[in-house]
């Protein structure tokens, strides 16, 4: 007769499953829950001291660590040593290994749990025989996936056996999971922010039709849904699955959208932003989004800050955008915009922004770093004429968004809503022609913003011809005293922040 050892803190499905093992002929051996759940269903079971001639002990701390568990997963069946071994030791083979392990992440995630109650679990027997039946898998069928319940049968001949590559997969699987399990303890314990080994976990949430283009296949991974402001916990309520662009796009333009305090509208194109409007009113936040730049918004991705009405829905729906985010919809809202196919909704999730790292990867490596929280570090004033009140709020405004822009990026603006952007040039002078370009007569007492410091002055005198009304940048180059002289001769004031904003 087969064995099969059945030990499971998930007993999601388990009476049926177990009742189809019988039904293969399976004796089936069990810990205390389960087999006080099985029995419960009268399915004939043995308990696991039956085996081990040993008790469970330290409230089930020790369960199946016994050598006659291990010993009877372990053991190569056809070898002659093997064969000896086991019988003057009295195990006997088990053929498959049924194990899903204490939740140990979920335990972490509920909120009134003490460490000594996450402590408490870790799984060290499940991991333990599944480990031990993924080794011998030549043999051993492995189940760690209350999910993988149904293919298992389905797989098994007459006299319930499983098939070689089934348990080849089944074995791959649990080292994926021990493995994970593992790295959620280690980062639960780890109080260092850059250990010297990095465990990361991450599960695959969606499969992407394509990658960045057609030819390139691609997946969508995430390490938890419960991020505000990302676009990992975000919840799509109408419309085709997003695309790696969407992600990639969408993730930016939230990004932006958490920084700023008042109703604010962003619009994004190839992860830079084309339009960003802030106003007391989100109406008017959109329209400043949308009128920063027409064209450029044409298939882009919206965020906005606050719930899209009907009135904002019809606007919305009026021009093609691939996504649009926000706290919520109102129902006739979601009605109108429903009637889109080509358009994706999507509901972020709010709350308070905890500190995130943000990931690149490189051929064989990986770039971790802090995000870039913060804006300035310290507004001077280096210039003759001093800025207003009003102007300086209307600078940071300008450096807040030139902050996402990809380097080198100049960004103009004019009461709270961008009129031209630079981004991501290979000069600065270059960046700044761009965004006055596209703001034409608007640049006249426009706002420049600079995310990184003036190597020569002339994005100034550029700036100065197009009649900018106030100019913000980090300051720190060893010609700064040029552009300094240049706005002094025509009046104009520059604020310095100390802290540059490279995105590249
Ligand atoms: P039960 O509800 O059957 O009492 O316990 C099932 C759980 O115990 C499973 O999640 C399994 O991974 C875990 N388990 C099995 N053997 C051991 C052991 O020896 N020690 C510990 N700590 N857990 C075990």
């Amino acid at each position: 007769m087969k064995q099969a050892l059945i030990s499971v803190s998930n007993k999601t499905g388990l009476i049926d499953f177990a009742q189809q093992l019988i039904e293969k002929k399976y004796q089936i051996i069990s810990t205390g829950g389960t087999y006080k759940h099985l029995v419960e269903a009268s399915i004939p079971c043995k308990m696991i001291d039956e085996v081990t001639g040993f008790p469970e002990i330290f409230d089930g701390r020790v369960k199946t660590l016994h050598p006659k568990i291990h010993g009877g997963l372990l053991g190569i069946r056809d070898h002659e040593k093997h064969q000896i071994e086991a019988k003057q030791n009295n195990i006997e083979w088990i053929d498959m290994v049924v194990v899903n392990l204490y939740p140990f992440k979920e335990t972490v995630n509920m909120k009134n749990k003490t460490d000594e109650d996450i402590i408490e679990q870790i799984d060290i027997g499940g991991p333990s025989m599944l480990r031990s039946a993924a080794k011998n898998h030549r043999y051993v069928t492995v189940v760690s996936d209350v999910n993988d319940y149904d293919q298992v049968i389905k797989n098994m001949d007459e006299d319930g056996n499983t098939s070689y590559d089934l348990r080849r997969e089944l074995a791959a699987k649990v080292y994926q999971l021990t493995a994970s399990y593992d790295a959620y303890i280690a980062t639960y314990l780890t109080k260092e922010n850059y250990p010297e080994k990095l465990t990361l976990t991450y599960e695959k949430k969606q499969e992407l039709r394509y990658g960045e283009n057609p030819h390139q296949s691609s997946c969508f991974y995430v390490s938890s849904q419960d991020i505000p402001y990302s676009i990992s916990s975000a919840i799509q309520l109408h419309g085709k699955a997003l695309s790696y662009n969407n992600i990639q796009d969408a993730e930016a333009c939230l990004n932006m959208l958490k920084t700023f305090e008042t109703h604010t509208v962003v619009a994004v194109k190839h992860m830079n932003p084309c339009g960003i409007g802030t106003d007391d009113h989100l109406h008017k936040a959109w329209e400043k989004a949308y009128n920063s730049d027409p064209t450029s918004i044409f298939g882009g991705i919206v965020a906005l800050s606050g719930i899209v009405d009907i009135h904002l829905a019809k606007q919305l729906g009026n021009i093609f955008l691939e996504v649009i985010l926000a706290p919520d919809f109102t129902d006739e809202a979601l009605e109108h915009l429903r009637q889109k196919k080509n358009i994706r909704l999507m509901k972020i999730k709010t709350g308070i922004l905890e500190h995130q790292k943000e990931y690149k990867s490189v051929s064989g490596g990986l770039l971790i770093q802090d995000e870039d929280q913060e804006l300035f570090d310290m507004l001077s004033f280096p210039t003759k004429a001093k800025p207003l009140e009003k102007d300086i709020e209307e600078m940071i405004f300008a450096y807040r968004v030139v902050k996402f822009v990809k380097s080198n990026a100049i960004v103009l603006t004019k009461d709270f809503q961008t009129i031209g952007i630079g981004a991501g040039q290979m000069n600065r002078v270059g960046a700044a022609k761009i965004a006055i370009e596209q703001a034409k007569e608007k640049a006249k007492d426009a706002y420049l913003a600079s995310d990184a410091f003036f190597p020569m002055p002339d994005t100034v005198e550029l700036a100065i011809k197009a009649g900018v009304k106030a100019i913000i940048q980090p300051g720190g180059s060893i010609k700064d005293q040029e552009s300094i002289d240049l706005c002094d001769a025509h009046g104009i004031p520059m604020v310095f922040t100390a802290m540059r904003h490279f995105k590249h």
